[in-house]
């Protein structure tokens, strides 16, 4: 077993230079584990990337916000994006898991990534002041892998948001949970995002049936595309066509509510 050297760097600039040997360390539930196959961690939590900001039509969520803080903060961000956050984690990781940290290690059954990508979350990096849909950083074979710092995620504020999940026990992390976000766009004209999740490596979004519903689709058509969406999403823990089944019904109540 080798010696873990620990780094605490006071900027971005020496954050950067010392990832060259070591990985960032934020809140530690998921890295302490690995502890022993990294030869440097990078503490991030002098880098003062733990602000959350709530404007009119848009969220920044700085990397090292807390999952508890986040939910928290109920009153100011969607109640169903605070509410992911406690379907997350239990109380305990919730303290010290940070939104940048579950953005680099959540799979498909994270509420939380399912909830970002319906409210078209973007993901800012250094170098570089970078700025990637989420959606496509999580589908890149090696889109989690490359050694950038995140220090914020951006998205849009909705209208309205819903989610709501199918899972064992209440606590439990869900089968099939889905997202839907409306959002404002020009013309006092609104569009509606969804995301699923509760299978595979990440969660995804529900474009073909986004852009049915554009076009008029009805409730049933909608219904139809979220069951496809999961028609092989068979694990040990569920058939496919279980998920199927109830990425359907679960798609026809929160567009029902969504749309009034
Ligand atoms: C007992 C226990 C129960 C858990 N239960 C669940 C659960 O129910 N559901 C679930 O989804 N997860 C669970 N986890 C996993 C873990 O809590 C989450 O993955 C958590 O969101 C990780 O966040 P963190 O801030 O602790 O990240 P860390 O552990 O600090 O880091 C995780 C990884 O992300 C990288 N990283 C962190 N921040 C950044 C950044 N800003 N930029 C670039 N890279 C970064 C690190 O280098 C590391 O590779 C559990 C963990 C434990 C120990």
């Amino acid at each position: 077993m080798g010696s873990l050297n620990y780094h605490r760097p006071k900027t971005i600039k020496e954050t950067l230079a010392l990832m060259e040997k070591g990985v960032p360390l934020a809140g530690g539930t998921a890295l302490t584990p690995q502890r022993y196959d990294v030869a440097a961690v990078i503490d991030l939590q002098d880098l003062k990337l733990d602000e959350l900001k709530v404007g009119k039509s848009k969220i920044r969520i700085g990397a090292t916000v807390k999952l508890q803080a986040l939910l928290k903060a109920q009153e100011e961000i969607p109640q169903a994006l605070a509410h992911t956050c406690r379907q997350e984690a239990a109380l305990n990781i919730r303290n010290a898991a940070t939104i940048g940290g579950a953005v680099m290690t959540g799979d498909g059954r994270s509420p939380l990534l399912t909830a970002l990508l319906s409210l078209d979350a973007s993901v800012i990096t250094e170098p570089g002041n970078n700025s990637e849909p989420l959606e496509k950083m999580l589908e890149k074979r090696d889109g989690r892998r490359k050694p950038r710092l995140i220090v914020a995620l951006e998205m849009m504020r909705p209208k309205r948001m819903v989610y709501e999940q199918v899972s064992r026990s209440p606590a439990d992390r869900p089968l099939v949970c889905l997202a839907v976000a409306e959002h404002l766009a020009s013309k006092g004209k609104s569009h509606v995002i969804a995301a699923l999740g509760g299978y595979g490596e990440r969660p995804i979004r529900l474009t073909k049936m986004e852009e049915a519903l554009e076009k008029g689709a009805s409730l049933a058509e909608a219904a139809v595309l979220a069951r496809k969406a999961y028609s092989d999403a068979g694990d040990a823990f569920a058939s496919a066509a279980y998920r199927a089944e109830i990425a359907g019904v679960l798609a026809r109540r929160l567009f029902t509510e969504v749309k009034g």
